[in-house]
């Protein structure tokens, strides 16, 4: 297949949409020009086309395998991995004091995103490696900053994250891996681990491990956990690999898609570590870096919606079959009504991701605490939101591209249905959709709603603008705001927190309809008589009333769900 980065989608957004232009006004990030930003994105774009795209299907024809122990990627990954790091692209973000680029999150995030159309299953290993440097760069000792961060963001080294146990996959706090004091410093870390993405690869002369375990003293559940940095070979003392740690892939999992990406089961016995945080202190240090790869998998699963989509659009473009203008289904309603969605959907999932990356550098960039704090929440808010929209977006998107295709969709040469393959897990690891949506409904709102409002404000603000020049679309967003306003007006209310978990998917979702009808109208009003505000137009029309049979189920309550026995439920 033939991907194109979407670049010029990417700056509209930055430019007339997020405001990025706020976060290129501060003095930390005040090298983001828009001539920076345009080469950057063009370069990655590139790398994306010619390099990253090609490797899409050998990922998923000749998947990573372990072979007496020992892991042998998918051809040309070694390759791909080498032109991200040669690129910098690891590090886009990452300290400048350890070789990083220091540059917003923004288009870090735009990077990969498109890096994940061209190949998800190789995008996946330098996305680990960002998550590790953030919390390493967050949390660690000096020592282990300036060991492990220069090489992680060169890519000579690739990090891992370990936090899911057979029993500890959302409950993370019933983990049982064990930290032993060695009484030099170091710890001795032992247990198993599932799950763990790219554990292992046959191109970093080192993989370091993020360890999730407990101390002996540690109390049961998440506050009794600390997290340790495990290499596969530890450093000697020139800092180099060397002798090898205990610890070692056990088996590679079988899974239904993103088969270039090894997934493992990691064995850990008594394996030396490093503690990276406070004693106990694990999970702090590890939201550090879920944080970033949540966003970074809404971005996984909006990358993977754009290549499903051009896939879909090229092949619509061609194949005959009924009559039409063309001779081809591009021409038919219901393909357009597909086609359109896919793009509709795919501009708010990128709005709303790129939104949130945005407050993530303005807290970074911003010195004065109260307004730091404001962009801290309104990133914090927003992140739930991004990951499961720009998932679940990227899951739809990519069924709608087979559907597209036809028969030929179900067939697996057309690689429609791997799209499709590769994308679903999204909705599952980094927390799954379930879980952030509760995240969004319970921890997030324990303002009392107070963020959530104040987006809603916005929007409602930005609709009154709208009035003088789309005053019909402008009122439809503006009305399903206020919808919005009185589901969560509803929500802060139950104390039982069961009445706001039985909504929570659908308020998520809901909430994501209307911050898309936001970015569109918004896209409308920058692009008069253009294809923006047309593509406005079919959304507000046709996607945004979504939103109201969403905010009815959200404010149904607990009751409802359990109306059925359990003998019911299986009779
Ligand atoms: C391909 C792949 C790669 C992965 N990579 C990594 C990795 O690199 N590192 C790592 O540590 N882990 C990784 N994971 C693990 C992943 O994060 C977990 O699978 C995920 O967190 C869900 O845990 P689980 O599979 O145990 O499902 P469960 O926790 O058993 O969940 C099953 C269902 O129950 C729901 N559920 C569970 N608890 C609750 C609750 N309290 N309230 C409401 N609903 C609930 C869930 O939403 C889900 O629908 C990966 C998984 C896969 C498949």
């Amino acid at each position: 297949m033939s991907f194109r980065a979407p670049v010029p989608e990417y700056e509209f957004l930055l430019n007339h949409i997020v405001g990025f232009g706020q976060v290129a006004a501060t003095e930390k990030f005040a090298e983001a020009s828009g001539d920076l930003t345009s080469a950057i994105l063009n370069e990655a774009g590139k790398l994306c086309d010619e390099v990253m795209a090609p490797l899409q299907r050998a990922g998923d024809m000749q998947p990573a395998e372990l072979v007496s122990g020992v892991l042998r990627s998918s051809p040309g990954y070694a390759e791909g991995w080498a032109a991200i790091a040669e690129g910098g692209w690891i590090g886009m973000s990452a300290p400048e004091a350890h070789g990083g680029m220091g540059l917003p999150m923004a288009l870090t995030s735009c990077v990969n995103e498109m890096m994940s159309g061209a190949c998800l299953s190789l995008q996946l290993a330098p996305l680990m490696s960002q998550g590790q440097i953030e919390a390493l760069a967050h949390h660690a000792s000096d020592a282990l900053k300036d060991l492990y961060l220069p090489k992680l963001i060169s890519g000579e080294w690739a990090g891992t994250m370990n936090l899911t146990e057979a029993q500890a996959g959302s409950d993370v706090g019933a983990l049982a891996s064990k930290a032993e004091p060695n009484g030099d410093g170091t710890f001795a870390i032992s247990g198993q681990k599932i799950f763990i993405s790219w554990g292992d690869n046959d191109f970093c002369s080192n993989i370091c491990h993020l360890v999730l375990a407990r101390l002996p003293d540690g109390v049961p559940g998440t506050k009794g956990i600390s997290l340790f940095l495990v290499p596969k070979f530890l450093p000697d003392e020139n800092g180099d690999a060397g002798v090898a740690n205990a610890l070692k892939v056990v088996s590679l999992e079988h899974k239904m898609g993103l088969h270039g990406s090894p997934t493992c089961v990691m064995q850990y016995d008594g394996a030396t570590g490093w503690l990276v945080g406070h004693e106990h202190g694990g999970m702090a240090a590890m939201f550090t870096m879920m944080n970033n790869a949540r966003l970074g998998v809404g971005g996984q699963g909006i990358g993977a919606g754009e290549g499903a989509y051009q896939q879909a659009l090229d092949y619509a473009l061609e194949r005959k079959q009924g009559r039409s203008e063309s001779g081809t289904i591009v021409d038919h309603a219901d393909v357009r009504r597909m086609l359109m969605t896919m793009k509709a959907d795919l501009f708010a999932a990128r709005a709303i991701m790129l939104s949130c990356a945005v407050a993530i550098d303005m807290q970074a960039a911003t010195g004065q605490a109260a307004s730091q704090a404001d962009w801290a929440a309104r990133a914090a808010f927003l992140t739930p939101i991004a990951k499961s929209f720009g998932t679940d977006t990227g899951i739809s998107v990519a069924d709608t591209g087979v559907q597209v295709h036809g028969g030929m969709g179900f067939i697996e040469e057309t690689g429609a249905a791997q799209f499709l393959r590769d994308v679903r897990v999204t909705a599952i690891y980094e927390g799954t959709n379930g879980i952030q949506a509760m995240d969004l409904v319970a921890r997030k709102m324990m303002d009392g709603g107070d963020m959530a409002n104040r987006l809603m404000d916005e929007i409602e603000e930005q609709a009154e603008r709208a009035r003088t020049t789309h005053p019909n679309m402008a009122e439809s967003v503006w009305q399903a705001c206020e919808s919005l306003r009185e589901a969560t007006d509803w929500l802060v209310a139950q104390d039982a927190m069961n009445d706001r978990f039985a909504g929570a998917v659908p308020y998520l979702r809901a909430f994501a309809r209307v911050l898309g009808g936001h970015f569109h109208l918004t896209a409308a009003m920058a692009d008069l008589g253009g294809p923006r505000e047309k593509l406005a137009r079919f959304y507000i029309t046709r996607l945004l009333p979504e939103h109201a049979g969403l905010l009815a189920h959200a404010q149904a309550g607990a009751a409802g769900a359990y109306a059925l026995t359990l003998e019911e439920l299986t009779g």
